[in-house]
């Protein structure tokens, strides 16, 4: 089987590692293909090192590799190189950058400086965190590189437009944004295999991930969308809002902007044209009548690995659903 997932950071990653877990422990099922494909909307050059944030928390924790309290970062890092670039004066310093995880933007920025693909030098660090041999492979969005800005409003000052993460890490998204845009992203190309992947798939999967500035950044890269709608495989997603908030994060603040419902309804009004199979939370049993998706309700709070698997067999087994009943029976 092939499993195609499309996947932001700290959701994403979690509900991947627990897809995996399923798969290989839970159901022995050592065959099954998973590729994920990974936002790179929130990617940042600081320091002159080129950072894919979404990218890095797939691999740290999908590789072991992961800082579990924070759900980015590396587990025990240091901080010797922040240190001194505060006693330098070096900004920005609300950006928090362990020292092993330097090692990595390093390694990236002079592989990208030596004319390699985002695609390729993804390769060679999901190599070095054992992805492979799991049977994952990781995809950027696209090589293109895109950023994803926030349009904030300055009142008289007008418009002033920041980076999403300065948006995000900084200012806590507590200030409203009027929009997003993605510098970059109408000329991207979806990368190497993306298209394939969705076009190939048995299974497609959306994780919890943030509907607005990873999986709908993802989706923005164009051909994408179209992809997922042709697509033969099902598509399953699971909510990342429970009970009317996010479970980490800020996503109501990106759903205001899109003035969607923080909802588990309103998310799956985003993916509307593709969706064929959601999962909310049992708290949302009630709210979602009306949908085209066929429903499933479930805990869908993934408090550890063996419950993020248990979330990611649910979507197996209503993909599996799917898939039977849109194969024609026998006829008579
Ligand atoms: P980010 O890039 O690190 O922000 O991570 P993602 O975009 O992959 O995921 C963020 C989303 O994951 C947020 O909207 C959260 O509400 C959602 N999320 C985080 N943990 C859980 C969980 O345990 N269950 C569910 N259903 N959603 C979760
Ligand atoms: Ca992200």
């Amino acid at each position: 089987m092939r499993i195609t997932a499309l996947a932001g950071g700290v959701g994403g990653a979690r509900f991947v590692r627990g897809l995996l877990h399923e798969l290989r422990e839970v159901r022995g099922d050592d065959d099954t293909q998973v590729t994920v494909i990974g936002n790179t909307g929130d990617d940042i050059t600081l320091f002159g090192l080129r950072i894919c944030p979404d990218l890095d928390t797939l691999l740290y924790t999908l590789g072991g590799g992961i800082n579990e309290d924070q759900g980015w970062g590396r587990v025990g890092d240091t901080h010797t190189v922040q240190g001194e670039l505060a006693a330098l004066g070096a900004v920005p310093q609300w950006f928090g950058l362990g020292d092993a995880d330097f090692a990595t933007h390093i390694a990236r920025s002079q592989w990208l400086g030596q004319g390699h693909t985002l695609s390729e030098v993804t390769d060679r660090l999901a190599a070095r965190w054992g992805l492979p041999g799991q049977g994952v492979r990781l995809l950027p969005a696209t090589d293109t590189p895109i950023e994803t800005h926030v349009v904030l409003d300055d009142g008289e000052a007008g418009e002033r437009a920041v980076h999403f993460q300065q948006w995000w890490v900084q200012l806590q998204a507590a200030v409203p944004a009027k929009r997003f845009t993605v510098a970059g992203l109408a000329q991207a190309a979806p990368a190497p295999g993306v298209l394939d992947a969705l076009r190939g798939a048995d299974v497609i999967l959306l994780p919890p991930s943030n509907p607005v500035v990873s999986i709908g950044i993802i989706l923005g890269v164009p051909g994408v969308r179209d992809a997922l709608r042709g697509s033969r495989a099902p598509v399953v997603g699971v909510s990342p809002i429970i009970g009317g908030a996010p479970v980490r994060g800020h996503a109501d603040a990106c759903l205001a902007t899109l003035d969607v419902e923080v909802s588990a309804v309103g998310v799956a009004g985003l993916y509307a044209d593709f969706l064929d199979g959601w999962l909310v939370d049992d708290a949302d049993a009630a709210t979602t009548r009306g949908l085209r998706a066929q429903v499933r309700t479930l805990d869908l709070r993934m408090r550890d690995i063996n419950g993020a698997g248990r979330i990611a067999g649910a979507a197996l087994d209503l993909a599996a659903d799917l898939a039977a009943d849109r194969t024609p029976g026998p006829t008579a």
